[in-house]
């Protein structure tokens, strides 16, 4: 912490509102221990305006040149990924309440029309890294470029998917940044008032929705569950520039090295980007049922979801887990078989458009937010309906 001893008037104030007991009083005026980190409750507390947090500034704040809205560009096989583009049509929307541009950082290689498309999407500016060592995402490099990029442009917002590759960037290019991360918001906004951005997470195991703000340090860094937002739609007339930023071998140095890829044995299964998914839940009442599930997934086009319970009972691998600890997922038709409705599986599932329920009880609570519900037996109703498809 930043002392102005002139201003002090010893009064200890700080020391009563730190939470950490890293403040004492020697000769007078405030001394702050390494327990200190910078929560600022003893900037609040006192009165005479005689202490700041270092680097910073409430007041610098405003005057800063930190401008723009950037979201990372995550690529694979050559595409923007899914929570890229409901990036995009997020920070459109903050971006129209803020008056700022919307910003992709692109980094890769060979990228071709890419910047293109992903100004057809939404971004007014895509900042474009390309070299063959950046051609598979590694931490090290990845966080050099990124960082050589928002110091030089600056942006006020930095958004991620939470997706593997995000998680293990954000919070590297944070710690570099010197500035806060909300990890897997669920929603993002502008508060009115101040013009900070409002993370809203999760929170005591989901008990609580959190809403975080980072009112002092820049950019302000989050995360975003993928499948929470609907995703951008591409309109060929936009046009925007791309700037191409240069890179160095300082950069680019990597202790790792990609030799390949392996996929796993287990069943993959891409939750977030199906447009159909049929889930099971503990209704179904053993693991052999499930193949019923599979086959109407199959017939429709779509993949196997699950609840915790199902997949506690070991009737599925937990990659098909939907809910708070699970996906998050928004498919164009969503059927729950066997499902009760738990508060925790609506938190990953409800942004479906059309969402069918299958439950032998009325009152289950998933029929709340069913679009068409199927009182009966789970398992003759699902054997009808393959057989009729
Ligand atoms: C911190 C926390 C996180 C959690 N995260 C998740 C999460 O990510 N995902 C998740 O799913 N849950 C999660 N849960 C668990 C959640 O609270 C529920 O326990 C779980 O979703 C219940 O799964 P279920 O609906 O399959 O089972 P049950 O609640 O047992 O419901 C089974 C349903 O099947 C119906 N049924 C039974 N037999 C038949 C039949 N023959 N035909 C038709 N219907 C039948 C019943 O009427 C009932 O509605 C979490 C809980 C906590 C505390």
């Amino acid at each position: 912490m930043k002392l102005y001893s002139d201003r002090c008037a010893g009064c200890e104030a700080c020391v009563n509102a730190c939470p950490y007991n890293a403040v004492t009083m020697q000769g007078g005026l405030p001394v702050f221990s390494d327990a200190c980190n910078l929560c600022g409750a003893c900037v609040e507390a006192c009165p005479s305006e005689a202490i700041e947090r270092p680097g910073n500034g409430g007041p610098a704040v405003e005057a800063s040149p930190h401008r723009g809205i950037w979201i990372f560009g995550e690529t694979k096989d050559g595409q923007p990924t899914r929570v890229v583009l409901e990036l995009l049509a997020v920070g459109r929307r903050l971006a129209e309440k803020t008056g700022q541009d919307l910003g992709v950082v692109l980094a890769g290689d060979r990228l071709g029309t890419m910047p293109q498309n992903l100004i057809a999407f939404g971004a007014d500016r895509v900042f474009l890294v390309e070299h063959p060592d950046l051609a598979v995402f590694r931490d090290e490099p990845y966080t050099a470029v990124l960082a050589a990029a928002i110091k030089q442009y600056r942006p006020s917002i930095l958004l991620f998917g939470a997706t593997t590759t995000g998680r293990s960037l954000a919070p590297r290019l944070a710690a570099r940044l010197r500035t806060g991360l909300t990890a897997d918001c669920t929603a993002l906004d502008i508060d009115p008032e101040s013009g900070n951005l409002l993370q809203t997470r999760p929170a005591f195991g989901g008990n609580i929705m959190a809403t975080i703000m980072c009112p002092v340090n820049r950019p302000q860094m989050a995360t975003m569950r993928p499948g929470v937002q609907k995703p951008a739609t591409r309109d060929g007339g936009r046009t925007g520039e791309v700037i191409r930023l240069e890179t160095g071998p300082s950069l680019l140095l990597a202790r790792t090295e990609v030799l390949g890829f392996i996929n796993r044995n287990e069943e993959m299964v891409n939750l977030e980007e199906a447009s159909v998914i049929v889930s099971g839940g503990r209704g179904l009442g053993c693991a052999e049922n499930f193949s019923l599930v599979r086959e109407l997934a199959a017939l429709l086009g779509g993949v196997v979801g699950a609840s915790r319970a199902a997949v506690e009972e070991g009737w599925l691998p937990y990659a098909h887990q939907v809910g708070q600890t699970g996906k998050t997922v928004s498919p164009r038709l969503y059927i729950a078989c066997g499902i009760s409705g738990a508060v925790q599986h609506l938190a990953g599932m409800q942004g479906s458009d059309i969402i069918v329920a299958i439950n032998r009880n009325p009152d289950a609570p998933i029929f709340k937010v069913a679009s068409y519900g199927m009182v009966g037996d789970v398992v003759q109703i699902l054997k009808s309906l393959i057989e009729q498809l």
